[in-house]
């Protein structure tokens, strides 16, 4: 069985590179998607309050039969319950859906600049850290001008950044500045939500290799070491995206993917959500 690597995060715990993402998973149906995976060889899965479906992720996870520790299970503050002690009550909430004992990391899903509370609900991760709750905590959809000024009212810089991310939008300004500050950066909408997968570079890629277009794009976020966290409803699916540990791209093809950017995001701007 493939199993993914892992990556080094600057708390010193680590996190497997390619996880199952599980946005739009109905709950009913996340418990045999997240175990099936599981038993696929995914060690990482990524959801959120706004998702729904942590009661059926943490089921899947307890039904893999895979010991607790193998996993590597993320959630995150929705915008709602930013502020200290609101980010407090729904971790609680989160937890008890989840029913794991702990999570291994927690992550701000906004910024929501417009409420600017992120700085408080980060005091309330490091809490959580702190009580074992969480094992390492991090931020989504941060904006280098938002980490700036978290890190600086604060002891803790982020473990993960978690922003979208794919061959149309390749973030490098915010993948440098995390790299520079030692922040992992972690890749949403990791196949454009499947948008991008006709491209004809794609097509040529994946023939020259005797991969599909998935495998190929995340290959490539593979190859950039980002976290990357592809979501399918269907396990022949969730099995092709793990199966990219077995072939590599050269330089002439990650610049042939370098050549889709367009800068176009698939979800909101984070300076304009919440
Ligand atoms: P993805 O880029 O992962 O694309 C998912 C789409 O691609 C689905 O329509 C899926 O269809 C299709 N797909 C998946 N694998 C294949 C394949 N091998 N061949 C063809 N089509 C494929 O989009 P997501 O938006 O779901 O992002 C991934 C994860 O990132 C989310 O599930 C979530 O965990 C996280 N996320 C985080 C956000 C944040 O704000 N922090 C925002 C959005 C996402 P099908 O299901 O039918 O296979």
């Amino acid at each position: 069985m493939q199993l993914s690597p892992t990556l080094e995060m600057n708390d010193g715990r680590t996190i497997p590179q390619l996880g199952l993402g599980v946005y739009k998973i109905d709950d009913g149906h996340a418990e045999e998607l997240v175990a099936g995976a599981i038993g696929l060889g995914y060690r990482h899965i990524d959801t959120a309050t706004l998702y729904r479906n942590e009661r059926g992720v943490g089921a899947g996870v307890r039904a893999s039969g895979v010991d607790r520790g193998e996993i590597f299970v993320t959630t995150k503050v929705w915008n709602d319950d930013q502020g200290f002690d609101a980010t407090l009550r729904a971790f609680d909430e989160s937890s008890a859906l989840l029913d794991l004992d702990y999570v291994d990391l927690y992550l701000i899903h906004w910024p929501a600049p417009r409420q600017d509370r992120y700085r408080d609900t980060w005091r309330a991760l490091e809490r959580l850290r702190d009580e074992g709750r969480v094992r390492s905590i991090g931020v989504s959809n941060f904006h280098t001008h938002h980490l700036e000024r978290l890190i600086a009212s604060s002891s803790t810089i982020p473990a993960v950044n978690q922003v979208e991310l794919h061959p149309r939008l390749p973030q490098e300004g915010v993948r440098a500045f995390d790299t520079d500050r030692g922040i992992l950066t972690e890749a949403w909408s990791p196949l454009a939500r499947g948008r991008l997968l006709d491209d004809p570079v794609l097509a040529r890629l994946a023939s020259a290799h005797d991969r599909t277009p998935a495998q190929i794009v995340l290959r490539w976020h593979v190859q950039l070491g980002t976290v990357v966290i592809p979501k399918s409803s269907s396990l022949d699916r969730v099995a092709e995206n793990l199966d990219v540990f077995g072939f590599e791209l050269s330089d002439d093809d990650m610049d042939a993917i370098a050549g889709l950017a367009t800068g176009e995001r698939t979800g909101m701007d984070p300076d304009d959500n919440g």
